[in-house]
């Protein structure tokens, strides 16, 4: 069986070699859109930044050369403040007041804190401690220098990263059109959300996770609602899902004798690259494509759902997003306890992570297998237990998924 790793290259390298054709086009959006969105432009400093020597505290701005003894007292010859600079040039035995984020007039080459001064008179003030030449301020251009290429193409636009577009003028910004994967939920068990299951049914909840998976990782989620277990009903949905970037089925990818995904897939010329995985849960993942539709069979218990989505399906949309990290975004902890490995297939088991003492600390947290989400609920991170013999032993890391 396929390891994760040779499952996921076998994803990606599909990807690799059809790229050019498969990166989706970019688009300009109003920037709040941006937020978590693919960069598809490099950003550039409209100016420096900062765009003057500016104060980063309040207090006085001073010429340092004066305060080679200390106390000493300077006359006061202006105020500087934030949006309004003063109209003066700082002489020798002189300061000027001045608040955070105020301009420095010309002259001065320091700022010292209000908290170490003594105010005097309106024009006369006692600077209790002396100062370094340009402390107290961050000079023009420290952060950046116009031109600058301060966001590269392929990047998540993050919250610091939304911030800085908009303080370099960008109202608009370039970034990847949104994949459409289709999401058809199969089973005959299946009623939807506002249903009353009967005997032997149960509410369908993969469509839900999967949306959200989806939308989370960048794409756009079109629900094709419910695909019953027979070949009438599942080449219907399945032919329409293969209008869209990604099809995404959960369900009917076992060996049972109504497990019919994976021979619909083969009538519609899906080539299909692997059907499993040696990870529990999530071992009968299927990925294929067919033309530019990327598909996937996602084992249909809830947590291999999830797991197979993380895994194998995140990464593709990444690519086609043109992102510059497609990785599984996965964290380090050291373990609490011990977890026991299995030699056949790595496993995935809901945890309860914590940061203490400046690490992650897991361990695992009780369930009752792939179908239980109360027991998932319970705990916020997915634990991946190597495939090997033995056990991993209390201290020793380990690596996990946060669960948000
Ligand atoms: P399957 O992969 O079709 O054999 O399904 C495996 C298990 O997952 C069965 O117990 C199904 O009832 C359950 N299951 C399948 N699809 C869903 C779904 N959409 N929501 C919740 N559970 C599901
Ligand atoms: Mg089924």
């Amino acid at each position: 069986m396929l390891p994760i790793e040779r499952g996921l290259e076998i994803v990606m390298s599909t990807a690799m070699a059809k790229q050019r054709a498969d990166w989706m086009p970019a688009e300009s959006v109003p920037l709040l859109d941006s937020i978590h969105r693919i960069l598809r432009e490099d950003v550039f400093c409209d100016a420096d930044s900062p765009r003057f020597d500016k104060a980063i505290r309040d207090g006085f701005a001073v010429r340092f050369e004066d305060l080679a003894e200390v106390p000493a007292v300077l006359t006061v010859v202006g105020e500087s403040r934030a949006g309004v600079g003063a109209d003066v040039i700082v002489q020798r035995g002189q300061c000027c007041e001045i608040m955070t984020g105020a301009p420095l007039p010309p002259g001065a080459n320091a700022v010292v804190m209000i908290e170490n001064t003594e105010r005097l008179s309106p024009t006369s003030v006692r600077i209790l401690q002396s100062a370094r030449e340009n402390e107290g301020l961050l000079q023009r251009g420290a952060e950046a220098r116009k031109g600058d290429k301060i966001l590269q193409a392929g990047r998540r636009i993050g919250l610091a990263d939304l911030g800085l577009l908009a303080s370099t003028g960008k109202s608009t910004v370039v970034v990847s059109k949104k994949p459409r994967a289709a999401i058809i939920a199969t089973g005959d068990e299946l009623v939807e959300v506002d249903q009353e299951p009967q005997s032997g049914q149960i509410r369908n909840s993969n469509t839900y996770t999967i949306c959200a998976q989806v939308s989370e990782a960048g794409a756009e989620p079109v629900i094709l609602g419910i695909g019953r277990d027979n070949l009438d009903d599942l080449r219907n949905k399945i032919g329409q899902g293969l209008e869209h970037d990604l099809l995404l089925v959960s369900g009917g990818v076992s060996m049972g004798k109504y497990d019919l995904v994976e021979t619909v897939f083969s009538e519609f010329g899906i080539e299909i690259l692997f059907d499993k995985i040696a990870m529990k849960p999530g071992k009968p993942t299927v990925f294929g494509h067919r033309g530019n539709t990327y598909v996937f069979g996602l084992p249909g218990n809830p947590i291999s759902t999830m797991v197979a989505f993380h895994m194998f399906v995140r990464p593709v949309i990444l690519f086609l997003l043109k992102a510059e990290n497609t990785s599984p975004k996965i964290l380090e902890a050291k373990l609490e306890a011990m977890a026991k490995c299995d030699p056949q297939r790595a496993a995935l088991v809901p945890a309860f992570v914590r940061f203490a003492d400046g690490q992650y600390r897991i361990r695992t947290a009780p369930w009752k297998g792939s179908s239980d989400l109360v027991g998932l609920a319970r705990a916020n991170a997915l634990i991946m237990i190597p495939r090997r013999e033995g056990a991993l032993e209390a201290g020793e890391n380990a690596q996990f998924l946060l669960m948000e």
